[in-house]
């Protein structure tokens, strides 16, 4: 007999099981892209990269146009020092908790795994960076230097589980984002009211630098992020009015954007009519896409649809099944709507 999570392996599970898996941190997105640009060629008029290694899906179509973008890119680590005896010391990419590492696995772009350990450390606030190193199991520094060059850099090892609707991985952080861009783009009917360009953006995690260009070069009418969101609704957890399994979350603000008065509100009118479940999500750390895309020349109103994540940056990141799939709904339905022309200076 089926289990209930068997049964609920479907295309779209594959597909992010296939995107959390692949190997990606940031500068470092080449395996993602192509997985991307194959699953998504055939839903778009043409794909093409840019100078960073940004790839754009362009659906064509009248004005205005709209930019949605998800980051390839994940959390990792970078070689700093290859001491004599081949263990590597390394430092972060992106935010990554020292503490969170400690008896990981971590895997290179050649396949060469190793794990994190730590010197002898008194109290566990003294684990920082400095006390750490990866272990590759090379017998010195010479067999570890046949392998591994200074500035080769390492992401988490984890498989996907399915835990029964609700998904864990590593690189949930935006590959999640990125699945939901491709399903919404597979499932968007022949005709548009607009035209529509998904982004699937690099270097996210160390300053939204693949999106500051990407956003410059298409200079969309509209920007949405699509990101993972925090959560409020675990044990202890820091006050947030977001938790796992109640809709994606509309953003109203991070630390990088203020979204749009009339992007937020157009977002809440098209859940609603649709009734979509949805949050409003208000984030005091972090920041998203949608951070670079509003400051793109004169100004692009942005918004951005979030997932909800439970453990962001760790190696088990969790979504909910359902968050995921009203999520690939409700951006179906926003590019469904017609948008107005921005008018410029008229802000809220
Ligand atoms: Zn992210």
């Amino acid at each position: 007999m089926k289990k209930f999570n068997e049964v609920a392996i479907n295309k779209m599970e594959t597909l992010i099981k296939e995107l959390v898996e692949a190997y990606g941190p940031s500068g470092e997105e080449a395996a993602v892209r192509e997985l991307i640009e194959e699953k998504i060629k055939d839903s778009v008029d043409r794909t093409f990269t840019d100078n960073l290694g940004n790839l754009f899906a362009i659906r064509e179509g009248a004005a205005p146009l709209l930019m949605f973008s998800a980051h390839m890119d994940e959390i990792g680590v970078i070689v700093t020092h290859i001491d004599d005896n081949g263990f590597l010391r390394i430092a972060p990419i992106g935010g990554v908790a020292p503490h969170l590492l400690v008896g990981q696995r971590l895997s290179f772009k050649n396949g060469v795994t190793g794990t994190v350990y730590h010197e002898k450390i008194k109290a566990l606030k003294e684990l920082d960076w400095p006390k750490l190193y990866l272990d590759i199991g090379a017998a010195g520094a010479a067999a570890a230097r046949e392998h591994i060059r200074i500035g080769d850099m390492a992401c988490l090892h984890q498989p996907f589980v399915n835990l029964g609707g609700r998904y864990m991985a590593k690189a949930m952080d935006d590959r999640i984002g990125c699945a939901v861009l491709v399903e919404a783009a597979r499932r968007l009917p022949g005709s548009l009211p607009q035209g529509v360009c998904f982004v699937f953006s690099v270097q996210e995690e160390v300053g939204l630098r693949g999106a500051t260009t990407a956003a410059y070069r298409l200079e969309p009418d509209y920007g949405f992020a699509v990101d993972v969101t925090l959560v409020g609704d675990t044990p202890e957890a820091p006050l947030m009015a977001v938790s796992l399994g109640q809709g994606p979350a509309i953003k109203v603000k991070d630390r990088s954007v203020l979204c749009h008065p009339r992007v937020r509100e157009l977002m809440i009118e098209t859940a609603e009519k649709h009734k979509i479940p949805y949050q409003l999500e208000v984030l005091e750390r972090g920041g998203t896409d949608a951070g670079a895309i509003h400051l793109s020349r004169e100004g692009v109103p942005s918004g951005a649809i979030s997932i909800p994540c439970r453990y962001v940056h760790s190696p088990s990141e969790m979504v909910d099944a359902g968050d995921v799939a009203h999520a690939v709904e409700l951006i179906e339905k926003i590019i469904m709507v017609s948008w107005p022309l921005p008018d410029s200076g008229s802000g809220a």
